[in-house]
């Protein structure tokens, strides 16, 4: 028997309080003759969060991660709403390119890379390169020579639902030791970067990582003799998930005051954002059906419910429960308590287990399930085939 640690009512949710019926029923429509499971993506969804993000942080370059939703269209709305675009892999590069997006607008912002692929983006024309090593910084420095770097503050991602902390970025202790080296290297010490954690709910995590950004601002200007220009702060503004945070807006004015106290009489040239999730996930609605409803023995309390999508289908972020997607069944009657599960051979993939996920009593095998806010590290985390599933199909709503 699992262990409940959600009281399932916190777990109820309100239809309103992530789609207007309008646009519901216009989704619905759309993917009515559609093979499921597929992704439906509502470009208008990403055109205002853009807008939303640009008004709240008007000083800032937004440099989307294309990793949450690479889909060509969602690449090319937002090149034409004239945002930058952060990078990953040679792939990523090729497929911006072919978009007709140019290299100034691209940066490298892996900190791990091959240093054929550091010569190939170089070669394509991208100058603006993370870092958060001295062999890395080697690597740029003879595969991308003259470059602007920025280096990659280690954050602890506390607060975060995905934390992405440990793998990536380093001390400030590191971070001088290597602005130094950039300067030998005849590199261009650009700035400093950090990322609080994905779907970061607490404001105040930019705080501490933009306090060390204006020490580091500052010590590198009065030991190192190097004024850098640039801080990016990163993705981590949230998406719209069972759990609520605050809104963009309430994130930017946090994060303002937070850039006034670090950076008072040193304000950089350049600040960067690097959303992913925030701007894609919304636009998301993964349309699934349900598979089989069942009990493990005559008188268990919880239901199964197996859908065609899974954890090997887009929806691996549900590891550890850590995102909690708003899922919509139709039908009436009582609540009943479920475990939900995906549709391969792997006994991993289940979705909820601890947390409680409410169905209606009159749900049945065939019925279409909606799970929303899935435009973001979904389709692009699909798997190959494994057990001989395709990969999730993504549309472009119309
Ligand atoms: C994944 C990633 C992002 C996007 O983060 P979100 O929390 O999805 O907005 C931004 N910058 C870097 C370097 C990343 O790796």
């Amino acid at each position: 028997m699992p262990t409940r640690s959600v009281s399932i009512e916190d777990y109820n949710f309100h239809l309103e309080d992530f789609i207007a019926e309008e646009r519901f029923n216009r989704i619905k429509a759309f993917a009515a003759d559609k093979a499921l499971p597929c992704l439906v993506i509502d470009l208008d969804v990403i055109r205002g969060k853009y807008q939303e993000l640009k008004k709240s942080l008007p000083f800032a370059t937004i440099y989307y991660a294309v990793k949450a939703n690479p889909h060509d269209e969602v690449l090319a709305l937002l090149r034409d709403l004239g945002s930058c675009f952060d990078v990953a892999s040679r792939y990523e590069l090729d497929q911006l390119l072919r978009l007709g997006i140019s290299p100034e607008r691209i940066s490298y912002g892996n900190t791990i890379k091959k240093a054929k692929d550091v010569a190939y983006f170089y070669e394509k024309g991208v100058r603006l390169y993370a870092t958060d090593s001295m062999t890395d910084l080697n690597m740029i420095s003879d595969a991308a020579p003259g470059s602007r770097v920025f280096f990659r503050l280690l954050t602890e991602g506390l607060g975060a639902d995905w934390p992405l902390s440990k793998k990536f970025g380093c001390h400030p202790d590191l971070v001088r030791q290597l602005v130094k080296a950039a300067v030998r290297f005849g590199l261009v010490p650009y700035g400093i970067s950090f990322h609080p954690g994905s779907q970061q709910r607490d404001v105040g995590q930019w705080s501490s990582a933009l306090t060390s950004a204006g020490q580091l601002f500052h010590s590198i200007r009065e030991e190192i003799h190097v004024e850098l220009k640039m801080v990016n702060m990163g993705g981590g503004f949230p998406a719209n998930y069972l759990e609520p945070t605050d809104s963009v807006a309430e994130y930017a004015e946090g994060i303002k005051r937070f850039l006034d106290n670090s950076f008072k009489d040193l304000w950089p040239e350049q600040i960067i954002v690097e959303p992913g999730r925030s701007m894609a996930g919304d636009s998301g609605i993964i349309v699934s059906e349900i598979v089989n409803i069942a009990k493990k023995s005559v008188h268990e309390r919880y239901t199964w419910v197996f859908l065609d999508v899974g954890k090997f289908s887009g929806l691996i972020e549900t590891l550890g429960e850590a995102i909690k997607y708003p899922i919509y069944f139709e039908g009436s009657g009582q609540a009943v308590e479920t475990i939900i599960a995906g549709p391969t051979c792997d006994s991993m993939d289940i979705l909820y287990e601890k947390c409680t996920y409410k169905m209606p009593r009159s749900a049945k095998i065939g019925d279409r399930v909606y799970i929303f806010t899935t435009g973001a590290y979904t389709q692009s985390y699909s798997s190959v085939c494994f057990n001989g599933f395709p990969p999730i199909a993504a549309y472009i709503l119309k």
